[in-house]
């Protein structure tokens, strides 16, 4: 059978705008919801108030950072204040489709126009076309995974197995007497899926007919990526969201970081101050969609990555992000500054004799102080170690050399035991 092409094309011309274009479309999206959402809902208007910002005086993009950012753990708190999730909605819960809900516990509402959650563009994208047969894995209870990726796909013209997280066993039959072609769900739950199929004898190249793969809501390593292309003959690529505002980016062919979703306007921010980043520097990413609805302007999403806009040969003009790096709860600020495990781990990775390493933060006296355990044999690099960190981290910790196997073994990169009165 000979395969669909799914490495070219565009899904809408919103994704091939030019530089002033894009920055045009940012700018009117972002007046209009700014100017419905003080008026709509009573929560915007409170924080428009609160800080001051007058709605007609926003005139460039810039003007966005004078809105304080909005922590997802606000939310849980928001939620629980009064009618139309405390003033958030800008119309009553019964106006709306469906009302899900995930860890915090935080109810995510889910509005009744087309393409709500906004993948339809990156299914496609990643590979996804018309006459597919596709079987979702995510969960349709409770949480929204399950149905949130069912639309782009019904947008698309395919068909949906909403298998959901059945047993591998009931998951492979149906991949194979259905010849599907496209999965949906975790990484790691592809590579759970090939390693049964193997035990059962399968050879996945060949018994299965996986040709397209969108995966989410895990880390995917190249090494693991590159593992289930080859046991699938499948196309891997990623997207990236979070249940409160959909998707907020994804992987074209080309996989070159995640080409920010045109229904949003994202920012990479200080996570303490909520100001922006130059471009190319880490930090946390912040995100209005562009939803009237349930507008969470500026949500800070405790996710940690950089914007690269170097032009991506799909065609795609969109800014990307690159790589999620962590979350900003594994990072510290000490002495002022913030500290990023990966920064850590690319300077210790040059280090081949280290076999495993932890920071650890404390405060005598007040005063932070910065102790770095890495466990080695014979270590003889010290001042090469702590100059490179000095480089990229900008500060000196105390180095402490440990034996093989001393430090307990499930660790934090960074272990904050700083005590404040
Ligand atoms: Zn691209």
């Amino acid at each position: 059978m000979t395969r669909k092409d799914r490495t070219e094309g565009i899904y809408s011309r919103r994704e091939v705008l030019d530089e002033s274009e894009r920055r045009q479309y940012y700018l009117i999206q972002l007046k209009d919801l700014l100017s419905y959402a003080a008026r709509y809902s009573e929560d915007v208007k409170k924080r428009f108030d609160r800080t001051q910002f007058d709605v007609d005086k926003f005139k460039t993009l810039t003007d966005l950072k004078h809105i304080p950012i909005l922590k997802k753990k606000e939310l849980i708190f928001l939620q629980s204040m009064g009618p139309r999730l405390g003033g958030l909605l800008t119309k009553d819960v019964g106006e709306l489709k469906r009302i899900f809900l995930s860890p915090g516990p935080i109810f995510d509402p889910e509005d009744r126009n087309d393409d709500y959650w906004g993948y339809t563009e990156a299914f496609y994208s990643v590979g996804f076309r018309p006459g597919d047969v596709v079987q979702i894995t995510f969960n349709y209870h409770l949480a929204p995974a399950g149905l949130m990726f069912e639309e782009p796909l019904r947008n698309l013209g395919c068909a949906v197995v909403p298998a959901g997280p059945s047993d591998a066993t009931t998951q492979l039959d149906i991949m194979q007497k259905l010849r599907v072609c496209g999965y949906v769900g975790t990484p790691s739950y592809l590579m759970h899926l090939a390693q049964k199929a193997e035990e059962k004898g399968f050879n996945p190249r060949k018994d299965l007919f996986l040709e397209v793969a969108f995966v989410t809501g895990e880390k995917l390593s190249e090494k693991m990526r590159n593992q289930m292309e080859k046991k699938f003959d499948v196309i891997v690529r990623q997207g990236y969201g979070t249940a409160d505002v959909g998707c907020i980016g994804y992987e074209c062919f080309h996989k070159c970081g995640l080409h920010i979703a045109n229904r949003a306007f994202v920012e990479i921010c200080h996570p303490d101050t909520g100001i922006p980043v130059k471009d190319g520097e880490v930090g946390e990413i912040v995100v209005t969609a562009f939803n009237k609805t349930y507008p969470l302007i500026r949500l800070a999403t405790g996710d940690l990555s950089y914007i690269d806009r170097a032009p991506c040969a799909c065609g795609r003009t969109s800014p990307r992000l690159g790589s999620i790096v962590g979350r900003v709860d594994t990072t510290a600020r000490i002495k002022g500054i913030f500290v990023y495990p990966h920064q850590v781990e690319q300077v210790i990775s040059r280090f081949e004799e280290i076999k495993r390493w932890q920071i650890e933060v404390t405060n005598p006296g007040g005063i932070d102080d910065m102790t770095l355990f890495i466990e080695a044999v014979g270590f003889k690099r010290e001042d090469e170690l702590l100059h490179q960190l000095r480089e990229k981290i900008k500060l000196r910790p105390n180095l402490k050399v440990l034996e093989p196997g001393t430090l307990p073994q499930q660790i934090r990169p960074i272990e904050d035991r700083r005590i404040w009165d």
